[in-house]
């Protein structure tokens, strides 16, 4: 992935067929409001075709509340960065509707989709993607450019995230001078920076030593707790999982359960049991 999440990854098979005139569009079937900050109804998404098509996604109906930090769990192949790529819009689903507070991103082309991305949300990715040539203060208000707005830079904001990060001494280096634990706090900061509405988090601590894990998995928690932040976050770690306030988990692209304030041990409880039927385990 590269650092421009906001690149557009719809195949062309997505784009609807033109809709003659006369013919009005379908009315598409009513989503429930609610408080979510991201939801989707009845999602599928299915790579390839015919023999070769395997189904990522069968119809998952999931909402992720604003404020909160929730973990999507699941033995691999179970579908989870699926899920997390068409919610944040950068995969487009094959069918099933995405909800980024009232806007439906399966409803946006490509242009407006790419503008929703770089305005109202934030990626962290388990490879940080970082562009190496630039400092890391220049890679944090990279978004705020991209986004197209008058570079008016809320330096009181940028403080105070470089601050709640710990990397004010690091933000005159590049991103080839700092640590992975180092990296991804910059990451985070360019994710927050455009205050974003949903922060979607691959396995950000994946390339990680447990202790930046751990300083990395505190720092989203506190954009969560003081900044108000929503995160979604795919991890395969319980104790990842543990820093979320729920983990929804997944098992055969289907939603499999979920737990509420998870500790490591609820949460291999509840992967143990989803994989205990088959005796077949994910291995994820
Ligand atoms: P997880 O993140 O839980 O490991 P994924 O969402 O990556 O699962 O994958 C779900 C299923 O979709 C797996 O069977 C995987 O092999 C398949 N898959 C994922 N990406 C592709 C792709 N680009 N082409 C074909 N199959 C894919």
């Amino acid at each position: 992935m590269p650092i421009d999440a906001t690149r557009s990854a719809r195949p062309d098979s997505a784009v609807a067929a033109p809709t003659p005139s006369r013919v009005p569009p379908p009315v598409p079937p009513p989503v429930p409001r609610g408080g979510a900050a991201v939801r989707c109804a009845d999602l599928h998404k299915t790579y390839g075709r015919a023999e070769a098509a395997v189904a990522a996604l069968s119809g998952v109906d999931v909402a992720f509340d604003r404020g909160r930090l929730t973990a999507i769990m699941g033995p691999s192949g179970s579908g989870k960065s699926t899920l997390l790529h068409c919610l944040a819009g950068l995969d487009a689903a094959t069918s099933g509707r995405v909800f980024l507070g009232d806007t439906e991103l399966t409803a946006l082309d490509d242009t407006a989709l790419t503008l929703l991305r770089r305005r109202r949300l934030g990626f962290v990715f388990q490879s940080f993607n970082l562009l190496p040539m630039l400092t890391a203060e220049q890679n944090v208000l990279l978004p705020l450019e991209l986004a197209g707005r008058r570079p008016r830079i809320d330096r009181e904001w940028l403080a105070a995230l470089v601050d709640v990060l710990g990397i004010e001494a690091r933000m005159g280096h590049r991103p080839g001078e700092l640590s992975g634990g180092q990296q991804q706090r910059v990451a985070i900061a360019r994710a927050l920076i455009t205050r974003p509405e949903v922060v979607f988090a691959d396995e950000p601590t994946g390339n990680l030593d447990s202790r930046s894990g751990a300083e990395v998995l505190a720092l989203l928690r506190r954009s969560v707790r003081e900044l108000g932040q929503t995160v979604v976050m795919v991890t395969h770690d319980p104790v990842a999982a543990a820093h979320a306030d729920r983990v929804v988990l997944l098992a055969d692209g289907r939603l499999a359960g979920e737990v509420d304030r998870p500790t490591p041990e609820s949460v291999l409880s509840a992967l143990g049991a989803l994989e205990a039927p088959s005796g077949t385990g994910g291995g994820a």
